[in-house]
């Protein structure tokens, strides 16, 4: 089930061409957020169930989608992990209820690009999703292509990593980290810089564990032996240098 966009509010220009998914099976909490981001000057469609939101979202041409995990039908990891599957690389924000570790790794690991707790108000989402589709400062300095130890190539404008003759897709998050990495490889970079220079978060005091999901699901794909990372080196109690 799905429900029908309303007349378009005359909103920023910056938002104005940005395709928003939003899947919510609780129907007053989705109109509340669609109105909402709408009303910021984004187009909106909303999914009511799993099966409809991974339809929409093959379908539409969308730039984010905001996924609640809890749904009717397939949940919104299943849904996930199809459009990943499919190596659709839109945003994905994941809306969880409990935020519990074990969610939020499943989450991440299944390629969302960030996640909000619920309760939380329309502003602070419109919040996360505006910085979703601000990209990493000076991106355009990393180099596009990248030939790692063990013979694995990172295409860095296309998302993908290619190595034992596989292609795996990058999820733009992903991306930025490693570009953001890559720049400063001159230094340690810390949770602190990853969230408010590739997050773009306010504040950087709550949500370090997420860095840390996210370096092990990269890891994951661009390390040569994951387990013992040469790469994305961890410097205790500081945060992470790339190698070079
Ligand atoms: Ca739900």
């Amino acid at each position: 089930m799905t429900l029908e966009g309303h007349s378009t509010a005359a909103g920023e220009n910056q938002r104005t061409k940005r395709k928003i998914l939003v899947v919510e099976d609780e129907e007053a909490l989705a109109v509340g957020i669609r109105d909402a981001i709408e009303h910021a000057g984004y187009e909106v469609a909303v999914a009511l169930d799993g099966n409809s939101a991974l339809e929409t979202a093959r379908a539409g041409d969308f730039d984010l989608i905001v996924l609640d995990l809890m749904l009717p039908g397939q949940s919104g990891l299943d849904v996930l992990r199809a459009l990943r599957k499919d190596k659709h690389t839109v945003r994905v924000l994941v809306l969880t209820a409990l935020a519990e570790e074990e969610d939020l790794v499943k989450g991440f690991e299944a390629g969302a690009d960030d996640y909000m707790k619920k309760p939380f108000s329309p502003r602070e989402l419109l919040a996360r999703i505006d910085a979703q589709f601000r990209r990493a400062t000076m991106e355009t300095a990393a180099p596009e292509h990248l030939e790692l130890p063990g013979d694995i190539k990172v295409d860095l404008a296309r998302l993908e990593v290619h190595r034992d003759g596989e292609t795996i897709p990058l999820t733009p998050r992903e991306g930025d980290i490693l570009s953001y990495l890559i720049q400063h490889n001159d230094r340690v970079v810390t949770r602190e810089d990853l969230l408010l220079d590739v997050w773009h978060y306010q504040s950087a005091n709550v949500e370090t564990r997420t860095v840390d999901i996210h370096i092990v699901g990269l890891r994951r794909k661009v390390e040569p032996e994951p387990a013992k990372p040469q790469l994305i080196q961890t410097v205790r109690g500081k945060g992470y240098r790339w190698y070079s």
